[in-house]
């Protein structure tokens, strides 16, 4: 299974990649995770792409496509992955879509998480993540008083470009440069969108039941 999530910041994207990619036994390629891993390594990617992340702009497509070439050649993504962040602009779409064809590969169904804007600035703006294991988690929706996480007892941290102001820009960039996907994979005929209002567990059965018809 080759799938694809796309959906505003805060839709939960990373939260149902987790479940989605263990239920399926896939690998989840999270780009927002390979950058930000890089960053705290202190690598010249991570410089590079800093930069970016913290004004919330896109990293160059010319990085982003390098980095996520090499990781879909290593050998646990060849029967399948869940992309989680990439592709972002129809560019990205374009080599994905090349890249997978000349592997003789095509992707099998793009999952697009529906939420409004309002309840996305909410997500954001409780968004904790683990710097131990890398869990998401919500200081109201998961009713965390302490900054610790239950899964691995990791500190929890808030990402720098969850700030307002930065959301704010992160939001337009979406409407301006991811937006424009969906339409992209209508007309490739694998777009489905899903609900992501309601509690987790909700959404990831609604993702499932998308799913389930383009399983082999
Ligand atoms: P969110 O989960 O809030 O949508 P991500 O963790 O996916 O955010 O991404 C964080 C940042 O990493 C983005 O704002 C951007 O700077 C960079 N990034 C992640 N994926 C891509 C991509 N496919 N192309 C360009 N930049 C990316
Ligand atoms: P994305 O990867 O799309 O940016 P995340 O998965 O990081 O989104 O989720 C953003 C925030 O919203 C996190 O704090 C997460 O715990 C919370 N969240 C995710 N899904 C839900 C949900 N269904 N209900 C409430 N909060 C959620």
């Amino acid at each position: 299974m080759r799938l694809v999530l796309v959906g505003p910041p805060g839709a939960g994207k990373g939260t149902q990649a987790q479940y989605i990619a263990s239920n399926l036994s896939i690998p989840k390629i999270s780009t927002g995770d390979i950058f930000r891993a890089n960053v705290s390594g202190g690598t010249e990617l991570g410089k590079l792409a800093k930069t970016y992340m913290d004004r919330g702009d896109l990293v160059p497509d010319e990085v982003t496509i390098a980095m996520v070439r090499d990781r879909l050649a290593e050998d646990d993504a060849q029967d399948g992955f869940l992309l989680d962040g990439f592709p972002r602009n129809v560019s990205q779409a374009e080599v994905l879509r090349d890249m997978l064809k000349d592997w003789g590969q095509t992707l099998d169904l793009v999952l697009e998480l529906v939420v409004d804007d309002e309840e996305v600035v909410r997500r954001l703006a409780g968004r904790r993540t683990c710097s131990q294991c890398g869990r998401i988690w919500h200081v109201e929706f998961d009713d965390k008083k302490d900054d610790i996480c239950d899964a691995c007892g990791g500190r929890l941290f808030q990402r720098d470009d969850d700030k307002e102001e930065t959301v704010r820009h992160r939001l337009e960039v979406y409407q301006e440069q991811t937006a424009p996907l969906v339409s992209f994979y209508v007309e490739e005929d694998i777009l489905v969108g899903v609900d992501a209002t309601g509690p987790v567990e909700e959404v990831t059965q609604r993702a499932m039941e998308a799913i389930r018809p383009y399983m082999g």
